[in-house]
């Protein structure tokens, strides 16, 4: 079982850095648009280790809950005006840095207005998973690595599963419809951002500190 577990784990993993395969990507996309996810990975496995499952389904999961919590998500205000401040001033940490992101395929900025609301989820639900998968670990005590995926620790596997969630391959004009109109940020920024905000990532990879990686100036609101 671990074996067949690390199957999945293992064929993500060996892709990274390998030129893409354009036919295995746009096979795996059209096998799972009926599913309605628009992504090639798998994002839960009933076996799978749960360092992939918490990086992947659970980040997801926390994405949604978030959205509750997000610029928008109060149907009634009930936060304190003290409280609402707060929220505001760390609202505002996410709209500098997603709008100081420089784009240098399209020569544009990103728009951390426009995309606020998904920011928040990313980073939240990123957090939120992370602190459950940890919750797992003391629980049941630290998984065991995998086979031929041994090299990395479950922390590791957990963030490089949540990055292979957004693995996509995007146009130019498509970048740049993104940029100007979308409410998710492109899915680059959508790893790379709410990642270097999190120390437990830059502990996991050995991220120096003030690196692009692992930023000085980190934004947390959730
Ligand atoms: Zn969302």
């Amino acid at each position: 079982m671990v074996y067949m577990q690390s199957y999945n784990v293992l064929r993500n993993m060996r892709s990274i850095g390998q030129p893409v395969d354009i036919t295995r990507e746009q096979m795996a996309r059209l096998t799972h648009r009926s599913k309605r996810i628009s992504r090639p990975q798998i994002q839960f496995n009933h076996n799978g280790p749960a360092a992939v499952n918490y990086g992947a389904i659970g980040s997801t999961i926390g994405h949604e809950l978030t959205h509750g919590f997000d610029d928008s998500g109060n149907l009634k205000n009930w936060f304190t005006e003290k409280a609402t401040e707060r929220f505001d001033e760390k609202a505002n940490c996410f709209i500098q840095q997603y709008s100081s992101e420089y784009v240098p395929e399209v020569d544009m900025n990103l728009n951390g207005r426009n995309t606020l609301g998904e920011n928040i989820a990313d980073n939240g639900g990123l957090r939120e998973s992370f602190r459950a998968f940890q919750t797992y670990v003391k629980t049941y005590g630290e998984p065991q690595r995998l086979p031929y995926v041994s090299q990395y620790t479950p922390q590791q596997l957990y963030f490089l599963s949540y990055a292979s969630t957004k693995c996509s391959l995007i146009r130019q004009l498509a970048l740049k419809a993104n940029i100007y109109s979308g409410s998710h940020s492109p899915n680059k920024y959508r790893v790379n951002v709410p990642l270097s905000n999190f120390q437990p990532f830059s502990d996991a990879f050995n991220c120096k500190s003030n690196s692009p990686m692992n930023r000085k100036d980190k934004c947390i609101l959730w």
